[in-house]
């Protein structure tokens, strides 16, 4: 078959798509992400999928796990529970950074797909995913994007993207229908559909520790926020790219710094 034509997302696509609050919005008008991640031996990336939630564009980010007292500790606006069922309303999940994957992690993935809401896969989801006895799960008709790098692409896929990550990426895509945000050196959004976009933005600085589950975070808030899910996956990669260069400025970069750069990008941004 032909190649997909690939586009490259361009800052004014990114600020164009990006939600703004009108006038009379509230917080829920704007949108409740739920943030599914964490676990008693990952607390951290419970922090840093909220610290890029927190980012995005929702009104109210809520979190649901077991770093509950950690995550609200840290972040006073976040209302913060130990399980999904009792989160309250949301508008789309986060589910996987750090998640593990013991029974608890599973019940947790099983209820997030369970909802009619679209959802975001990262991580210890994704680990979860290939055992297989999630396929039920995933013939779901709300909006689902996975964001693996290559380890975990090759988990879920049998193989790794190899040199042609277009093709990978499209390949799962189609495969499970959800758009995939194929992360690393080239990161690439593909949608089920077939449309693809390269991320221009991004460099090795981001290759540190969480830096993944910030990405995750700030994608579940721009879903919550009422993107496509394409959309949403295109421009959390782009803004997460530069956060990333923006943060290189000042020294050796850690995820926290990642997150803590996200502000001040978006603010040149929009
Ligand atoms: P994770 O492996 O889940 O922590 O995610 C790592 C994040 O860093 C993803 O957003 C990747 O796209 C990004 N990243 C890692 N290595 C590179 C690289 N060499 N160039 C650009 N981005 C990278
Ligand atoms: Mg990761």
């Amino acid at each position: 078959r032909a190649d997909p034509a690939v586009r490259v997302a361009e800052l004014a696509d990114i600020a164009q798509w990006w939600p703004q609050p009108g006038p009379a919005s509230d917080k829920y008008t704007r949108g409740v992400v739920g943030i599914a991640t964490g676990s008693a031996k990952y607390p951290g990336a419970a922090l840093l999928s909220v610290s890029g939630a927190l980012a995005g564009p929702t009104g109210m980010v809520r979190y649901a796990g077991s770093a509950h007292e950690e995550v609200v500790r840290a972040h006073p606006s976040v209302v913060a529970v130990p399980r999904p069922g009792d989160a309250g309303r949301v508008q789309a999940w986060l589910c996987g950074s750090g998640l593990g994957t013991d029974e608890e992690s599973r019940r947790t993935l099983r209820s997030v797909l369970a909802t009619s809401l679209p959802v975001v896969l990262d991580a210890d989801a994704l680990t979860l995913l290939v055992d297989g006895s999630h396929a039920e799960d995933l013939r779901r008709d709300a909006p689902l994007v996975i964001t693996p790098h290559d380890g975990e692409f090759k988990r879920l896929a049998g193989e790794s993207p190899g040199a042609d990550r277009v093709a990978a990426a499209c390949k799962l895509a189609a495969w499970i229908n959800a758009v995939v945000l194929l992360k690393g050196d080239r990161t690439i959004v593909a949608t089920p559909a077939g449309e693809v976009w390269a991320n221009p933005t991004g460099d090795s600085v981001l290759a540190t520790a969480g830096s993944g589950d910030v990405l995750a975070g700030l994608l579940g808030s721009l879903l919550a926020g009422g993107l496509p899910p394409e959309r949403a996956a295109v421009a959390a990669a782009y803004v997460h790219g530069l956060a990333g260069r923006r943060a290189g400025h000042d020294g050796p970069v850690t995820a926290p710094d990642v997150a803590a750069a996200l502000r001040p990008v978006l603010a040149d941004l929009l």
